[in-house]
């Protein structure tokens, strides 16, 4: 007897290694990404790979099954526009992500990648994370190899020349095209002519140019034109990230203005597209507001604070020099400070002034956008979903954006149908990164799949709790292996990271 269940115990983990957890997902309701109604059905999985779909699939030897009692599968969620790379090899996990139902992160986002992106490849290749990592390359980071510390000014076309070597380099090496900050100081100075030469090097290679515009408040339409441009000369498709109006200059002009610009490209026979997160504040540097770094100039330190919405709804979360002030507005700190909010800028700006890209030592949290903007860009057709996330940040974006489309906006709200949502962040966006096995249910796609209860999905992260995981995703997989299980990390570390232009992986 005890020689027979030590056999059976062999067999089982020979089974195992040979076909890997071959997994029976029952009785679900299939969101299979393209936006058509979901219908009923059974999802077998074999290996990391989707390898029928179908009623009543009876289970295999070897399969284990998994009774999802008629909730929501998805395709895994794709982030556009995710900083989740940052401390990723001490957090393996990425619980803020794989809890969304997130399987695969688009980083190197406002002009920052990792550099060479191939290194960044190997080591996630040798310590693998939960989730599966795409990445852009950055054109602040290529002015940083090709231009040192002198950024403040327009390359010359020998260093234009050298940045499209390098960005070349890294396309091979993977990159999905280029991404630019022209809002940050290390990209605000290049020319429309530089981003335009190093696109066509991005279009070279079948990549696409994501872009933070050079100004989301008051001047935000003349950023569309300029991308627009880019697009329409560079020859390159275009998407413009984390879309928001965010001055009250601008604000309720989505449903007015934004047609004409999606409509202006179309007739350029531009490819404009762009993604959104569902908050009506964002989360960046002080710096940002001040674009051509005139930083001690008080008449334009007054009206960008103005621009942002005003000193009371600029809130710090961090700053290094002076913690105790962390959590309170601009207008408080001046307060305390006793001076006005522009000297408390000026004074905060000043003593941070060493800071470096990825190691700030101050952050700002602007309430400048306007709910019926945010709801317009997320119903959009052409407008895809992002975090802008962190793991461990600051604002809730990085451990609830996903959740909070779906439960608040989708279900709440019915600003879209939750098909639709889906297809905007599965089919949709592994189409404009040119993913030809991920994105949908379909047999032979990658097995990356999200299960959800549609009745009570909903983000629980705040400004106060950042990090509170979100509510009704029970189930998340990463290439056929589970890294969510009743709604805890599994710790297992399933992710790759996915490289431009390579063929499907068997
Ligand atoms: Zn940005």
């Amino acid at each position: 007897m005890k020689r027979r269940l030590l056999w059976l115990f062999l067999v089982l983990v020979a089974s195992t290694f040979v076909y890997g957890s071959d997994v029976l997902i029952k009785n679900v309701l299939v969101y299979d990404g393209s936006g058509k109604k979901p219908f009923k059905a059974d999802v077998r999985v074999k290996g990391d790979r989707i390898a029928a779909i179908g009623k009543n699939l009876a289970a295999q030897a070897n399969e284990v099954v998994r009774d999802e009692h008629g909730l929501a599968l998805a395709p895994g969620f794709i982030d556009m526009h995710s900083h989740h790379d940052s401390g990723i090899f001490e957090d393996l996990d990425a619980e803020a992500v794989s809890r969304q139902g997130v399987t695969t992160v688009l980083v190197g986002q406002d002009g920052e990648s990792n550099f060479p992106l191939g290194d960044f490849f190997t080591r996630l290749e040798k310590t693998p994370a939960a989730i599966n990592f795409a990445s852009m390359i950055g054109h602040a980071t290529l002015r940083e190899q090709v231009m040192s510390k002198d950024l403040y000014r327009a390359a010359t076309p020998e260093e234009i020349k050298r940045m499209q070597e390098l960005l070349g380099r890294e396309l091979q090496a993977g990159a999905f095209g280029l991404s630019s900050g022209l809002e940050y100081e290390n990209g605000h100075f290049a020319t429309t002519e530089e981003m335009i030469e190093l696109s066509k090097t991005a279009a070279a290679s079948g990549g696409f140019y994501i872009s933070h515009v050079r100004d989301e408040a008051s001047k935000v339409f003349d950023s569309y034109e300029e991308i627009t441009r880019i697009g329409r000369e560079g020859k390159v498709p275009v998407e413009i990230t984390h879309i928001k109006l965010a001055s009250p200059t601008v604000w309720h002009m989505a449903k007015t203005c934004m047609p004409g610009v999606f409509e202006k490209a179309k007739r350029e026979g531009v490819d404009l597209k762009a993604d959104v997160y569902p908050y009506t504040y964002w989360h960046s540097t002080l710096r940002v507001i001040v674009t051509d770094r005139d930083f001690f100039n008080p008449e334009k330190v007054a009206h960008a604070i103005a621009d942002n919405g005003g000193a009371a709804n600029l809130m710090i979360p961090k700053y290094t020099p002076e913690p105790a002030m962390a959590g309170k507005t601009l207008e408080q700190i001046a307060a305390a400070w006793k001076v006005t909010p522009v000297e408390a800028y000026m004074r905060m700006i000043k003593a941070t002034e060493n800071e470096k890209p990825g190691e700030e030592q101050e952050e700002v949290i602007g309430t400048s956008m306007s709910e019926d903007d945010v709801r317009w860009f997320i119903a959009n057709p052409r407008v895809m979903f992002s975090s802008d996330g962190s793991l461990h940040g600051a604002h809730p974006r990085g451990a609830g954006a996903f959740p909070r489309v779906l439960g608040r906006y989708a279900r709440e709200e019915h600003v879209l149908p939750l098909e639709t949502a889906i297809h905007k962040m599965t089919m949709m966006s592994a189409e404009q990164l040119g993913l030809k096995d991920r994105g949908r249910i379909a047999e032979g796609y990658v097995a990356d799949l999200v299960v959800f209860d549609p009745a009570t999905v909903i983000d629980q992260s705040t400004i106060q709790h950042p990090d509170a995981p979100p509510k009704g995703i029970p189930d998340v997989m990463v290439s056929g292996a589970w890294v969510v299980t009743d709604g805890k990390v599994t710790s297992a570390h399933p992710g790759r990271v996915i490289r431009h232009g390579t063929a499907p992986s068997k």
